[in-house]
């Protein structure tokens, strides 16, 4: 039997791309790994991203349903909420950046993933979805006139067939190694990354996420403390490599970091964890029959709502191709525009990522002390955030001049760097 369209991966992406082309009419083969995709187990901090503007939507969360205005869909979710309305970056000694809404709108909000996948895939099945869970893809071979799917079931060998097919299979898409369409890529680097759920830390804010940044810390990169949904509950994200192993940054950040006193009577009572493959994003995902939507195609991630729109596009642009028309292509232009990382200016974003450990936590003290009285803007977005932060920098140039020359110097030197600099 040959299926209009394969789908290898039920996230977001998938799931989304599998109802739209479902309720197009086509015949729809989705495949998927797991068992059970509503039990969450890769590392997510399950927030929508409120941004302004954040790649090109404005998402509303109105009851029963998620809205996409702009791209002009909706999903269903009835599940629970949570705001949260302060980002905070935090330096070693303490010094606080603090970005919030004046009007006390949230920065992000807090959902249910599980919740939100199992009613998508209710939807896929009502539209007459095949669904195959527990089943690994393991490679996809494009023949041209049609595509093959190999993978694992149970054990055995299976094999389909279809017109055409989506790779959703995440940031680590097998889909794409097998067909060699992740040769162009820079890859940049590998990160293991664990989320800590955490009972009893002290003075915690569920309505603040706080960014702790300084070697103090334990890690090059972030370690967050981030609301759970559920109130007391706080879930600590820890990003590390092989090198700097994120529980042994763990343990340095709890035990004998600046923050180590509101851990002292914290319980660990859960953990996620997922390894990450940063890539450059692919600038045209498509070759062939094949398309490659969400994490699979990006610099990183689109996140829950990106991966949500790119599934509703790739719909259509399957549908389209399967009329002769050019819906790749369409897609292609939408994902350019809508993505940052997609535009060359994104990946000189080395300010926002190189603050350490390129400045020292010293440095990085007097930074955010310039900022700590006046709250910046609201912003979550990994691109909004540190550009607000060295807008808010760059307002106390002359200062800094007068008081810390060698600073601008070394401002300077950090905007010719390259993404890739900052990752060696
Ligand atoms: C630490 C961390 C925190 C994050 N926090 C947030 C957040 O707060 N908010 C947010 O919106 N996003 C967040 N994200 C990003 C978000 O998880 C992704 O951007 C989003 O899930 C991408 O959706 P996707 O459908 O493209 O891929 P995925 O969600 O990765 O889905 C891919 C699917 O394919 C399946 N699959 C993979 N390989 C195979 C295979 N070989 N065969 C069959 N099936 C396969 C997987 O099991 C999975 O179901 C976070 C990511 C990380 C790493």
């Amino acid at each position: 039997m040959q299926y209009d369209l394969i789908i290898n991966g039920a996230g977001p992406a998938g799931l989304m791309a599998a109802a739209g082309a479902a309720e197009a009419g086509l015949q729809v083969l989705l495949l998927e790994k797991f068992e059970d995709i509503s039990i969450i187990r890769r590392a997510c901090c399950q927030q929508f991203v409120m941004d302004e503007n954040y790649e090109h939507e404005n998402i509303a969360l109105e009851p029963g349903r998620v809205v996409f205005p702009v791209n002009g869909f909706e999903v269903a979710y009835n599940g629970p909420l949570h705001a949260i309305t302060e980002t905070r970056f935090a330096s070693a000694a303490g010094r606080t950046v603090r970005f919030r809404y004046a009007d006390g709108r949230p920065v992000a909000i807090k959902f249910d993933k599980g919740l939100l996948l199992a009613g998508l895939l209710e939807r896929c099945l009502r539209a007459g979805v095949e669904y195959r869970n527990a089943t690994l893809v393991t490679a996809a071979v494009d023949h041209g006139d049609h595509v093959y799917v190999h993978g694992v079931h149970d054990g055995k060998a299976v094999e389909f067939r279809a017109a055409k097919l989506l790779a959703a299979d995440g940031v680590n898409s097998r889909t794409l190694a097998s067909l060699g369409m992740n040769e162009a890529r820079t890859h940049f680097a590998t990160a293991l990354c664990i989320i800590y759920e955490l009972e009893g830390v002290r003075d915690f804010d569920p309505a603040v996420m706080q960014w702790h940044m300084g070697m103090a810390y334990g890690s090059y990169a972030p370690v967050i403390l981030d609301p759970s949904l559920h109130g007391s509950i706080a879930d600590l994200v820890v990003m590390g490599s092989d090198q700097q192993r994120p529980d042994q940054i763990f343990e340095a950040f709890t035990r004998t970091g600046p923050a180590a006193g509101r851990f002292k009577s914290a319980r660990v009572i859960g953990r996620t964890a997922c390894t990450v493959k940063a890539f450059t994003s692919l600038p045209v995902p498509w070759r062939g029959n094949v398309l490659a939507i969400g994490d699979a195609a990006a610099y990183v991630e689109v996140e829950v709502q990106g991966a949500l729109m790119c599934g509703y596009h790739a719909a259509r642009a399957v549908a389209a191709e399967l009329q002769r028309q050019s819906g790749f292509e369409a897609y292609t232009q939408w994902w350019q525009d809508s993505f940052e990382f997609n535009s060359p200016e994104a990946l000189r974003v080395a300010q926002g990522y190189a603050l350490v450990p390129t400045y020292t936590d010293e440095e990085i003290d007097y930074l955010f002390a310039l900022l700590e009285g006046s709250p910046l803007d609201g912003a979550y977005g990994q691109y909004k955030a540190p550009r607000l932060l060295w807008d808010g920098i760059a307002r106390h140039r002359e200062k800094i001049a007068a008081e810390r020359p060698e600073l601008i110097e070394k401002f300077a030197q950090n905007t010719q760097m390259t993404l890739a600099d900052t990752f060696s």
